[in-house]
């Protein structure tokens, strides 16, 4: 068992603080978010700390992942939303607070309080192919 003793997810993990609990197994855990941007907002976390998804082991994250559509699907049937962003934030420039990962499941309705800036933008002649192979020679 990986444990960070300053990480308060890790604590939740060990229970030491307390979290209202959704479902749990020998990886993973989900529970209600504290700071709610919507009633229903929940988090998914591994049991071990990994600060950011890309310290994660493959078979690690698929257990975590492998909640995701039951856990989407309960929230979903609770809250009666119309929709749901499942998002996950890594280091602070991307809006990460907590340095365990987390998956948020946010429930999502027509005019609701939660909003996004996506500036979609357009690669230059040529460019979109040279970033994919970076990135594929990385891979
Ligand atoms: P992030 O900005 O992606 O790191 O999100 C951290 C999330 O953790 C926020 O939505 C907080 O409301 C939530 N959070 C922090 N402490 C607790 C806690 N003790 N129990 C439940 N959720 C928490
Ligand atoms: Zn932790």
């Amino acid at each position: 068992m990986n444990s960070d003793p300053d990480c308060i997810f890790c604590k939740i993990v060990k229970g030491d603080i307390p979290s209202e609990k959704l479902l749990e197994d020998s990886a993973s855990l989900a529970f209600m978010d504290i700071g709610p941007v919507a009633p229903g907002h929940a988090l998914l976390i591994p049991r071990n700390h990994f600060s950011t998804v890309d310290e994660m082991d493959p078979e690690t994250a698929g257990q975590v992942l492998a909640n995701l559509p039951r856990l989407v699907s309960a929230i979903k049937g609770a809250t009666e939303c119309e929709g749901v962003n499942v998002l996950q934030n890594n280091g602070s420039v991307a809006g990460q607070l907590v340095g365990h990962v987390h998956f948020h499941i946010i429930p999502r309705n027509t005019r609701d309080r939660f909003e996004f800036n996506w500036p979609a933008d357009k690669y230059q002649e040529g460019q979109i192919g040279l970033l994919a192979g970076k990135i594929r020679g990385l891979l």
